[in-house]
């Protein structure tokens, strides 16, 4: 796609994200008669991940060739997610702290929310390491559960780059797939303007009346506003990493944007993942880092989930009138990294390993009963949140590989 049709793209996406505000505004209920056009969009994108992931690691691994450059590679890209995500946590746990939403806000017959506790059974800090291997590779492929696939991947290409000539054949099968399936990606593109609108129009219809949709944002109103401007906070960080350590334009900025308002309008950095390669593919970023850092960090590299973790869990602490001292705020810096990392690229999953969070450190479990009303909505920012990260991840390692390997 050249960049003439990139921008008329980008015109008729953000015309059908206030389209889609309005007819779901303005008609409420009837205004979910659309969302099918939404989950034909989602269901187009979603279908394209597993092989464009598996074909874009493997090609992506015997491209860089040598084990030695992908180790160092794989340490550049761990401190920027590390580093990033702690920077997420630590504005989180500012934020609450200057801005106290807790305080004063009603516990009141709040429930244990069990299905969400159900979920999160499987959730704990040894069963996110434990994923890391999957027994059986078709039935990860078949959950989208991607962390195993993406290190079967890295495994598989290594062993094909060590084969020399005997792997090549398979490399070059792996990396036509990968073209194949970048190409479809950009015919889904084209279907995405209409997708969008129906993914908001349907959204908004479905929270019912301005009227409720407004009273619910505003009984944790403080709660919206400090996550909503932690996350501004980080997404301006995001973009100086951009500028300065990469040394991308702002351009990359526009040019990533089909990415992130997909991915505020699915919620899901996976099911966007295919649009953010192909963005990061048009802007030039080289294909080791594009096919490398992308999927993996579309899984585990979620700064604005683990700020919202962070945020959240103090809130809770805050609306129940428990002070938590400096060790207990560092015991929620870990999890909550740790729970940004097992959470899946998918709608909510943070809600899901908040708990590991709120168990770390005692606070009670109901208190997710406070987030539920508004969580679909701050699902939207943190996710956006999470698809600039990734995408200023491949920035950074794109020079990297520019200034070392080239
Ligand atoms: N929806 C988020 C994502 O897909 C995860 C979360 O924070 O719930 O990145």
């Amino acid at each position: 796609m050249n960049s003439r049709h990139s921008v008329s793209l980008l015109i008729c996406i953000i015309v059908g994200v206030i389209a889609g505000l309005f007819v779901g505004w303005y008609w409420g209920e009837a205004a979910t008669n659309v969302a099918w056009l939404g989950a034909l969009f989602l269901n187009t994108l979603s279908m394209l991940v597993i092989p464009l992931l598996v074909s874009a690691v493997i090609s992506g691994v015997t491209s860089i060739g040598n084990v030695r450059q992908l180790g160092r590679l794989s340490g550049v890209t761990v401190s920027y997610y590390m580093i990033t995500v702690a920077i997420a946590v630590l504005i989180g746990l500012v934020m609450v702290n200057l801005i106290q939403p807790g305080v004063g806000v009603s516990t009141e017959g709040l429930q244990q929310p069990d299905e969400i506790v159900r979920m999160a059974e499987e959730k704990g800090i040894g069963d996110i390491l434990l994923s890391l291997v999957a027994p059986n590779l078709i039935a990860a492929a078949a959950e989208t559960n991607l962390l195993p696939l993406i290190l079967w991947s890295v495994a598989f290409g290594i062993a094909l780059a060590s084969l020399g000539a005997a792997g090549r054949p398979a490399a070059k099968f792996f990396e036509s797939l990968n073209e194949g399936m970048m190409l479809m990606v950009s015919w889904v593109m084209y279907f995405a303007p209409l997708g969008i609108f129906g993914l908001i129009a349907g959204m908004f219809g479905a929270a019912g009346s301005t009227a409720a949709f407004v009273a619910r944002i505003s009984a944790v109103g403080l709660h919206v506003l400090t996550v909503l401007s932690g996350l501004a906070i980080h997404f301006t960080i995001l973009t100086l990493i951009l500028l300065f350590i990469a040394r991308q334009p702002i351009a990359y900025l526009v040019n990533m944007l089909r990415a992130i308002v997909t991915s505020f309008a699915t919620a899901s950095s996976t099911a966007t993942l295919p649009i953010t390669i192909q963005c990061a593919k048009e802007s030039g970023i080289d294909e080791r880092a594009r096919r490398f850092v992308l999927p993996l960090g579309s899984t585990v590299n979620m700064d604005g989930t683990a700020l919202y973790e962070a945020a959240a869990a103090m809130f809770i602490a805050q609306a129940y009138g428990l002070h938590l001292g400096i060790g207990q705020q560092s015991i929620i810096f870990v999890t909550a990294t740790l729970a940004a990392i097992g959470a899946a690229g998918i709608p909510e999953a943070g809600l899901v390993t908040m708990i590991i969070v709120l168990q770390a450190v005692g606070l009670p479990i109901e208190g997710i009963g406070l987030l539920l009303a508004v969580d679909w909505f701050l699902d939207r920012f943190r996710t956006a949140t999470n698809v600039w990260g990734d995408a200023v991840g491949a920035a950074v390692v794109h020079r990297y590989i520019q200034n070392r390997f080239d």
